[in-house]
């Protein structure tokens, strides 16, 4: 099918869904030279010069700058902003003939687990219309479960990829911290941070990952990722977390079939201070936040954040810019970043004893549109992917099955660096 034709499916697919029809609000602006730029990669590919990635049709989130195009970050303090230029991601994926077809909803700033805070309207799960799509990339993953898209990039600073993408049922990957560039990604924690994609495969993921990867001396975080090895005798660890029993026995099961299947091997490990991740991010992520939100004065960008943002930034400014304060931050910022090495190293040592540890994605079900929940229980929406994120290292959430019709993703992570063993061994999990 030439590439003109399939942008047109989904530009259809949108037209009768995301703000029609099922409503499923998950994209805020279409690329509006779409179309132009399909054909320029048809004719690239007919001549026999097109990239990589000619012909998938991307999805962003509203955090990644994409020249031309408005990177709101689903907020009014934002509202019409357009990035003056490209992500480094953005580069590489552009000059392998990707193609943008539009932008994310998400929740405000990338804070939230729901999709419930962005100031543009929830996003509904293509999944499970009456509930939650997870966030805080709600918009990229439901624009893929819908088939808006082939692909969607996020970010993810404590789950925001893994967790949409389990809700949803597809298959969502947070690669190690510094494995893809965060230049030109508007920033929630920067050292948490990290962009990864959205999709319906881990072929896909480890297509694009390869792509989007690898040094960028515009961020200077970011390293070479270790070649692929071929992966053969696995040992899988299972610390024992907490989460709803329907899930922990699907999980379980599934592991089972997984290892019996492939000869691998399973074992419990111990991870101590495993049920501390939400103490330890939060503190993090509220003290950045709140520095990298400084810029948003309401002078060179947009409004005033203050004045403009919804209640859960708000809480995150607040309370960042009071932990952040000299006589407290020793008790908790401080404390939070030892608390983060002291996770970092029970990992280390755990992926000492096995290859790739496993848990369940996210603890429970996401809830129905209405229900009340409070901020303490969306946080905790987030026990389980945070620890990548404090220890640095990849993950990657496959569809498990369903509960109830909804579907529960399983959690896969490796030690930093490994993304391309992880991909490789998620992609057997499938
Ligand atoms: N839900 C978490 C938060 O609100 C994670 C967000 C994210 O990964 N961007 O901070």
């Amino acid at each position: 099918m030439l590439v003109v034709e399939k942008v047109k499916k989904y530009l259809e697919a949108i037209e009768k869904d995301n703000q029609k029809g099922k409503k499923i609000n998950a994209i805020l602006h279409l690329n509006p030279n779409i179309l132009e730029e399909a054909k320029v990669v048809d004719e690239k590919v007919k001549k026999g010069k097109a990239g990589k990635l000619a012909g998938i049709v991307f999805v962003i989130k509203s955090n990644i700058c994409v020249k031309g195009l408005v990177a709101n970050c689903a907020s009014k303090t934002l509202e019409n902003f357009k990035a003056p230029y490209n992500a480094s991601v953005i580069e590489k994926i552009k000059a392998e003939d990707g193609l943008i077809i539009g932008m994310a909803n998400m929740d405000e700033f990338a804070s939230g687990s729901s999709g419930e805070t962005s100031a543009f309207g929830i996003t509904k799960n293509p999944a499970a219309l009456e509930r939650i799509p997870g966030g805080s990339s709600s918009g990229s993953a439901a624009s893929v479960a819908a088939g808006f898209c082939d692909v969607a990039l996020g970010s993810d600073t404590g789950g925001s990829i893994r967790n949409p993408a389990s809700h949803c049922g597809i298959v969502g990957f947070k690669p190690s911290y510094g494995a893809v560039s965060r230049f030109g990604l508007i920033d929630l924690g920067m050292s948490l941070d990290t962009i990864g994609v959205l999709v319906k495969n881990v072929k896909d993921a480890k297509l694009v990952f390869q792509v989007i990867a690898g040094k960028d001396e515009r961020d200077p975080t970011t390293r070479k990722i270790e070649p692929k090895k071929d992966i053969k005798k696995i040992k899988i660890g299972i610390p024992q977390v907490g989460a709803s029993k329907e899930i922990l026995d699907l999980i379980n099961k599934k592991v089972k079939e997984f290892c019996k299947k492939n000869g691998w091997q399973e074992t419990q490990i111990e991870i101590k201070h495993i049920d501390l991740g939400i103490q330890t991010y939060y503190p993090i992520n509220y003290v950045e936040f709140f520095s990298g939100t400084r810029k948003f004065d309401g002078r060179r960008f947009g409004k005033k954040i203050e004045d403009s943002c919804g209640k859960e930034v708000l809480r995150r400014i607040l309370g960042g810019s009071m932990i952040a304060e000299e006589e407290f931050s020793g008790r908790y910022y401080k404390k939070a970043l030892d608390a983060k090495k002291l996770l970092e190293k029970e990992f280390e040592g755990a992926f000492e004893k096995v290859d790739l540890i496993v848990t369940p994605t996210v603890p429970r079900l996401p809830h129905k549109f209405g229900e009340k929940i409070s901020f303490e229980d969306m946080y905790n929406y987030d026990t389980l992917t945070v620890l990548a994120n404090i220890a640095e290292i990849c993950a990657v959430s496959v569809p498990a099955g369903k509960i109830q019709g909804i579907p529960v993703g399983v959690q896969i992570m490796a030690a930093r660096g490994k993304d391309l063993m992880l991909l490789e061994a998620a992609e057997r999990f499938e």
